[in-house]
């Protein structure tokens, strides 16, 4: 049995939780990180513990380096060095680019971007030692595209896919891979907090007329993460039901 340890950031609800139980029932021993919802994370670890695999809960705010820092060093001595990371951690909100206030567009880059760099930081040094692991960050198609009124959170994802991209050319040498998912309009509380209307719309213009599941896109994860993807650097699977062909 695979007893990689996989590290999978902002875990305790929608895709981040779907991916750490698809990681785990693959073999992972995963670390199942979360902020304001430890119940739900507590809970994910502990179902997944009673269905025999190995998991557990740890807290940690991925815009906070000295956290993050403290969090693997955790992850490393209940499970082992993180081999996986999925920088899965991430906040949006809606409104005009002008209206958006100075410590929101921070927080923003701080969760999305700046939370990505900082768990590659702290799982680096074992992956650079060992010449191996694997880092899947999760973009967004609107990073891919843009997207009026959620400007912040569009830029995050697209800086997202650069620090995949050029993540992935300065680690290739040392045998450690870096992809990204891109998701479409995938149902969880993120897209919930939009209207109903709203997301009406956004499965009509899924080409496949639906929205996602968070399960759907944890099987990218999985593959990403994978050996059958062993050859694979640098990309981005978008999986969005066709919203961006
Ligand atoms: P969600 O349902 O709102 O869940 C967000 C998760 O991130 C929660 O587990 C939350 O933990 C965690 N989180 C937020 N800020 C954090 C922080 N500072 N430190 C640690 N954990 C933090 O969102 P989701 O839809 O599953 O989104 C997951 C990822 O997919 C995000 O990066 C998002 O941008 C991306 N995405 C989503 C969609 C979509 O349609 N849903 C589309 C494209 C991309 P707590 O609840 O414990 O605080």
């Amino acid at each position: 049995m695979n007893q990689q340890v996989a590290l999978i950031t902002g875990a305790s609800r929608g895709i981040g939780r779907a991916v750490a139980a698809e990681l785990a029932r693959a073999g992972f021993s995963v670390a199942v990180n979360y902020l304001r919802h430890p119940r739900e994370a507590l809970d994910l670890a502990a179902a997944l513990t009673a269905e025999g695999r190995r998991a557990a809960a740890f807290p940690a705010d991925v815009a906070d380096r000295s956290q993050v820092e403290a969090m693997v060093r955790d992850v490393e001595s209940q499970l082992g060095p993180v081999e996986v990371l999925v920088n899965n951690a991430g906040i949006s909100a809606q409104g005009l680019f002008q209206d958006m206030a100075d410590e929101e567009w921070e927080r923003m880059l701080a969760v999305n971007l700046t939370g990505a760099r900082n768990a590659c930081l702290a799982v680096l040094p074992h992956m650079l030692h060992e010449k191996r692991g694997c880092i899947v960050n999760m973009a967004s198609i609107w990073g891919l595209r843009g997207a009026s009124c959620e400007v912040a959170y569009a830029c995050t994802k697209s800086a997202v896919v650069g620090l995949t991209r050029s993540l992935a050319l300065e680690l290739a040498p040392s045998g450690i891979r870096v992809n990204a998912v891109a998701p479409g309009c995938i149902e969880t509380d993120m897209l919930r907090s939009l209207d109903e209307k709203t997301r009406d719309m956004l499965a009509e213009e899924t080409p496949l007329g639906r929205l996602g599941t968070p399960e759907e896109v944890a099987h990218a994860v999985a593959f990403l993460v994978s050996d059958r993807a062993s050859f694979l650097t640098g990309q981005v699977l978008t999986a969005d039901g066709g919203f961006t062909v």
